[in-house]
């Protein structure tokens, strides 16, 4: 077998941990996945265990590469994705946790966002950073750990604690851990979701992480997301370079080939989230979406992106699993949606989190409304998939408004981008074309892409481009009325949930 000929991708996402392994025209070769727990402390708390994820990972990267009858010398180069915002906070002497990570869901740090809030409201960093303070980024999680772990603020002032997203610390992990000095980095995509870095200087900022009470000796050294950061060491993938890391969403714009101002996608997974590339320019948000790094090539100037993030999609679908016992797996919701021609008048805002892009409101609270004794199960289903194209179609919106240029096509991918009823409806409503692209797993590609640019595996954006290709494409079979008839009542519905929290 010849030697380092393949690139392999770790996907740490939020149900599981995936590990790819991608050959040179983006096919995948070998795949192996493992789910971690999911744990609910209380109402709004969200939490993983990272010793768990990172025992997956090292399992997985093994499932793969012995599912390609591959070792260490066929893979080129190691590619991180990642969950974005998930925090993790631990020991550098002996690696562990102090606390399970807190995963970008959990929402128990409002009384932290609105203590940094303070006179000056939520958007009081968003010039710096590109987001209004939210219970959905990694810093006040890293706070929030540092208040409740008995002795961890003096712990971490003495030098003694590492923080990180989950990039961070599969890398720390995988290049040697407490043992072997792992290297304690993040990327600039990452860490633009922690409310912490400057979008200019991609450092972070001192006086916020002063505001915070976050010690810098804690925070990872911010670099660009392709580039060799270190090589694995001994009992998983000996000597092979980690050479590229994008947040999980960033991943999946980069593996879409969206790589020109003006491309967009959209990844359908547990949430859902919308990425528009704006080039070199940092766009502020007039319209609640996100300013993010879209990725950084090695030394090549910074590309940006506006993003509308929401919550809760395809975790909507899970909840109508687990906690209704409606169906009894996820596929299972298209079946029992389709028996029926619309959703009956029902509409379910899924606000479990409140509610993210582009409303951003945390006192918002789930709800199923429009209901009379006509409406079945079959229209719940249906309402279900539909609010996942109602909540992106006000996403899409905002970023028509923000950008002043109409998306004319979206791009999609994620879990539940399988769902044809859900894609034809989402084309209608949106009254754009959706296209699905031949490799659906574009999270875990964007990130092997990353690796094999900066090893020279791939030339360049050029190679990326040419391996995209169409899978399908849904066009709009709605009339204008009707889609408008429909969207006016959603947003009735959503009227529904707000200020249900005081
Ligand atoms: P993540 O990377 O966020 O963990 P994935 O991209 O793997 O998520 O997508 C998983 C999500 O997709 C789950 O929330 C699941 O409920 C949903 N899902 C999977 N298959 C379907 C389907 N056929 N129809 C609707 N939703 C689905």
């Amino acid at each position: 077998m010849a030697e380092n000929t393949y690139v392999l991708s770790i996907d740490q996402g939020t149900t599981s941990t995936r590990a790819m392994i991608f050959d040179h025209s983006g096919s995948v070769v070998a795949v192996d996945q493992v789910e971690h727990e999911q744990i609910f402390p209380r109402a709004g708390w969200v939490e993983h265990n990272a010793l768990e994820i990172w025992t997956n990972t090292r399992d997985v990267v093994g499932g793969a590469l012995a599912k390609a009858n591959f070792n260490s010398r066929n893979i080129a180069a190691v590619g991180i994705t990642n969950q974005r915002e998930t925090a993790v906070v631990w020991d550098r002497s002996n690696g562990r946790p102090i606390h399970h990570a807190i995963v970008w869901q959990d929402t128990r740090t409002q009384k932290i966002v609105d203590a940094l809030a303070g006179e000056e409201g939520l958007d009081r960093y968003k010039e710096t950073v590109g987001l209004p303070l939210a219970t959905y980024f990694a810093g006040p999680k890293i706070r929030w750990i540092l208040d409740n772990v008995d002795g961890a603020q003096e712990r971490a002032e003495a030098g003694e604690l590492l923080c990180g997203t989950m990039d961070t610390w599969v890398l720390w992990n995988l290049t040697g851990g407490a043992e072997n000095d792992g290297v304690h980095v993040t990327d600039v995509t990452n860490a633009s979701r922690t409310l912490l870095m400057d979008l200019q200087t991609l450092q972070w900022d001192e006086s916020i992480a002063a505001d915070m009470g976050i010690p810098l000796s804690m925070l990872p050294q911010i670099r660009s997301s392709s580039e060799v950061y270190g090589e694995c060491k001994p009992g998983i993938l000996n000597g092979t370079p980690v050479a590229g890391i994008l947040g999980d969403q960033q991943a999946a714009t980069f593996g879409q080939a969206c790589l020109a101002k003006g491309e967009a996608k959209n990844t359908y997974g547990t949430g859902n989230f919308m990425l528009l590339n704006t080039g070199t320019e940092a766009v502020p948000s007039q319209n609640g979406l996100l300013t993010t790094v879209c990725y950084k090539i090695g030394d090549e100037p910074t590309v940006y992106a506006l993003e509308g993030s929401i919550a809760v999609t395809g975790s909507l679908v899970q909840w109508v699993r687990d906690n209704l016992g409606l169906i009894s797996s996820a596929p299972e919701i298209e079946d029992l949606a389709k028996e029926v021609d619309d959703n009956g008048g029902a509409y379910f805002v899924p606000a479990f989190s409140g509610l993210f892009a582009p409303h951003w409101r945390p006192d918002a609270r789930g709800a199923l409304v429009g209901l009379t004794r006509y409406v079945n199960r079959h229209h719940i289903a249906r309402a279900v998939l539909e609010s996942t194209a109602f909540q992106t179609r006000e996403v899409l919106d905002a970023m028509n408004a923000d950008s002043g240029v109409p998306l004319t096509e979206l791009r999609v991918d994620g879990g539940m981008v399988v769902n044809e009823t859900l894609m034809q409806f989402q084309a209608d409503i949106l009254g754009v074309d959706v296209v699905r692209p031949k490799v659906a797993e574009t999270t875990a590609l964007g990130a092997a892409y990353a690796a094999g640019l900066a090893v020279g595996y791939w030339e360049n954006e050029d190679d990326i481009r040419t391996n995209w290709g169409e899978d399908k494409r849904w066009t709009a079979q709605m009339g204008e009325d009707e889609r408008e008839r429909f969207y006016r009542s959603w947003k009735k519905a959503v009227t529904k949930t707000l200020d249900w929290v005081d």
